[in-house]
């Protein structure tokens, strides 16, 4: 990474960690402390909540041109905790948006702490986000983290008051950036001056908490079964398949594919698995405590959604850990105005 015109003596051996989510403002804001002559070690924390397989692909990509070390963490189970229970409560959706960047910038500050850095830089921009980048969040933000003047936002420097780096005269006031706003037009032209093209097309929806279906059904297991009794699997399996609510105490999943039929038989431990000996059909799972009723229904259910012929009789093979039974049952008629009743998020 080229660097800017200026004395770099004061930044000689001072060290940021820039907070790295994939996106085009994070990587500004690292290539800009870059030319500004900090040594950067970049940071992406996974937290099990990213829509798309690529974000990982695409940090390790831009670490590589810029020629900085990244450090990948996993931090899915400690970000449950505010999943569950957000201090500053939900956006739009479930997204907890506010602690979630207190989360992450404490995170971050963890990171700066071993890796014996001086200060964090996040590529958040005043007056983005309606939500988390309003300057009282921002503020917040650097309170609540505990970082204060040590979180840095390069791409809105110039508007926010003074960091430690600032006041250490390792950098001018005019170094920062002056961006605000929801407009990319100025990040966008920088990324292709200083040639950046690795990071995730600012489009959102790159969060699941922030999705429709996902938030339904995240609200419909908190409430049926309380926050603290999801595990991490709970979380990952509403991701999957589509969901039923047949009763508070009976849900099930029916795979929608082959792929997610693979993946639905990987969530058997606990939950009762259906599947089809004698014609093409999904993977379903029930949840809960059903009783035979229950079962059959689900069955009933899931047969819908195979090649059984509508109207005929098919077999349904039910299995619990070791425990396996055949039930026969009537596929549900696809138009049963119960399905649209229980569906959940979509
Ligand atoms: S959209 Fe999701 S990842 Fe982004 S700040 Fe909100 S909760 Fe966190």
């Amino acid at each position: 990474m080229e660097r800017a015109h200026r004395s770099y003596d004061t930044v000689m051996g001072k060290k940021a960690v820039a907070l790295l989510s994939g996106g085009l403002d994070s990587a500004l804001a690292c290539a800009l402390a870059l030319r500004l002559g900090f040594e950067v070690v970049g940071v992406n924390l996974a937290t099990g909540f990213c829509v798309g397989q690529g974000r990982c692909d695409t940090v390790l990509a831009l670490t590589q041109r810029l020629g900085v070390p990244l450090r990948l963490l996993d931090v899915g189970e400690e970000f449950l905790t505010v999943v569950r229970a957000p201090k500053f409560g939900y956006g739009s959706a479930m997204n907890p948006c506010l602690d979630c960047r207190v989360f992450m910038v404490r995170e971050a500050g963890k990171v700066m702490e071993r890796e014996g850095a001086d200060f964090v830089i996040t590529g958040e921009v005043l007056g983005q986000r309606p939500m988390s980048q309003h300057r009282r969040a921002l503020d917040l933000v650097a309170a609540e983290s505990g970082l204060g003047d040590r979180l840095v936002r390069p791409l809105s420097g110039r508007l926010l008051p003074a960091t430690f780096p600032e006041r250490m005269g390792w950098v001018r006031r005019e170094d920062w950036l002056d961006i605000q706003g929801r407009s990319r037009k100025r990040q966008l032209a920088l990324a292709s001056q200083w040639g950046l093209t690795e990071f995730v097309q600012p489009s959102g929806g790159c969060c699941l908490l922030l999705t429709r279906p996902y938030a339904v059904r995240l609200r419909d297991a908190f409430t049926t079964r309380g926050a603290d009794a999801l595990g991490r699997d709970d979380f990952a399996l509403l991701r999957f398949g589509r969901h039923f609510r047949l009763s508070p105490t009976v849900k099930v999943v029916v795979g929608r594919d082959e792929g997610e039929n693979a993946v639905l038989a990987g969530f058997a431990p606990g939950r009762w698995v259906l599947s089809f000996p004698d014609v093409p059909g999904p993977v379903a799972l029930v949840e809960g405590e059903p009783a035979a009723c229950d079962l059959e229904l689900a069955a009933r259910l899931a047969a819908r959604y195979s090649d059984a012929r509508p109207g005929e009789p098919v077999t349904v093979r039910v299995r619990y850990g070791n425990n396996v039974q055949e039930l026969t049952v009537l596929p549900l008629p696809s138009d049963d105005p119960q399905l649209a009743r229980w569906r959940l998020g979509e």
